[in-house]
């Protein structure tokens, strides 16, 4: 078993890597880099076309915005992915298998003769997964992006897993601040805002954080009023129809939130995180002459709006933590057996 690494080492984006195999070759994600000349992986139309499978982990574009070119370049495997990743992303493939309805989490299935997967849910949003794979006497796993201190979506943590080679989550490196760290000063930051009469505005992605953070501040203040796009207010009305990949708690919680239709106080959700859109722009532009506040709490594309108003002082940067850094994938490595790891994502 071979790893070639297509990107997402060394980099945040572009998350891309083909595994060669004596048996059946394969890819998991095929993100790109926004921002950048030369988003897409790196990786040649030998290797691309050889792949018979492509396991993507989520939507997120850092993971699955090169599979039109990957197409381009030949590939006409077979996309794996769960239902709820397939209504998010952007893309029809001709040829898929959605695992979750195939096989329930942590269970062991025969995708083909020779290549067993187990899937795993790995907290980032609403269809995230980890993937297992063994092929050849050999095993590889790809943690996607995963996180177990979670509010709202659930994560099957990875434990007791025998793999000749782990791709492990790392993106915040050598930070070594908790969730519950950022969780706080998240909190007082917002309470700040709430006590001076400030306005804050949250742009989260379409899918992921945003809940997240809807339920930390439904918890701290209760009363506040909160605004939600209307893509984000449609996922929380169809919330039971994902409800697997949600806790319980978030659920129950959504009936007792404030929602508000009003631009001129409390906290505000609007799933653009990087603010490029026109409406993104629009937005943005309110809060300050209101002289709200605008937190970012995720990575800022080169050259994105967001990152702008971050530079120019219009923004602040404050993270929610969404992944593991080198302590937690420690940890995660110390809870299993793995012989090879990579570190990705940073
Ligand atoms: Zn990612």
């Amino acid at each position: 078993m071979n790893l070639i690494i297509g990107g997402g080492v060394g980099e945040h984006g572009r998350n891309c890597f083909f595994v060669e195999t004596k048996k059946e070759n394969f890819l998991f994600d095929c993100g790109i880099m926004p921002g950048v000349s030369t988003p897409f992986p790196r990786l040649n139309g030998v290797q691309i076309q050889s792949a018979k499978w492509l396991f993507i982990s989520h939507s997120h574009i850092d993971h699955t915005g090169a599979y039109d070119w990957l197409c381009e370049q030949g590939f006409d495997g077979c996309v794996v992915m769960t239902k709820e990743t397939s209504r998010q992303v952007l893309f029809s493939p001709k040829n898929v298998r959605l695992i979750n309805e195939l096989i329930p989490a942590l269970k062991e299935y025969f995708l083909s003769e020779d290549l067993i997967v187990t899937w795993g849910k790995s907290g980032q949003c609403a269809g995230s997964v980890w993937y297992k794979i063994c092929v050849d006497d050999k095993s590889i796993l790809f943690s996607g992006d995963y996180i177990e201190d979670t509010l709202v979506y659930r994560c099957d943590y990875i434990r007791n897993a025998n793999a000749d080679i782990a791709v492990l989550d790392s993106a915040y490196g050598k930070i070594i601040h908790s969730p519950t760290e950022y969780r706080k000063v998240l909190v007082n930051t917002v309470k700040d805002c709430i006590e001076r009469n400030k306005i804050v505005l949250f742009p989260v992605p379409k899918y992921g954080r945003g809940f997240e953070l809807l339920a930390l501040f439904h918890k701290s203040f209760p009363h506040v009023p909160v605004k939600l796009d209307a893509h984000l207010h449609g996922e929380l009305t169809r919330v039971k129809k994902y409800e697997e990949w949600i806790k319980p708690d978030f659920i129950t919680s959504i009936k007792e939130i404030n929602f508000s239709d009003s631009d001129e106080s409390g906290i505000i959700f609007t799933s653009d995180p990087q603010l490029n859109t026109a409406k993104g722009h629009k937005i943005a532009e309110e809060i300050i002459i209101r002289n709200g506040a605008i937190i970012l709490t995720g990575h800022e594309d080169i050259g994105s709006y967001s990152e702008a108003l971050r530079l120019s002082g219009r923004a602040v940067s404050l993270r929610y933590s969404v992944h593991m850094n080198d302590s937690e994938r420690s940890n995660l490595e110390r809870a299993n057996s793995f012989k090879d790891v990579i570190s990705y994502h940073h």
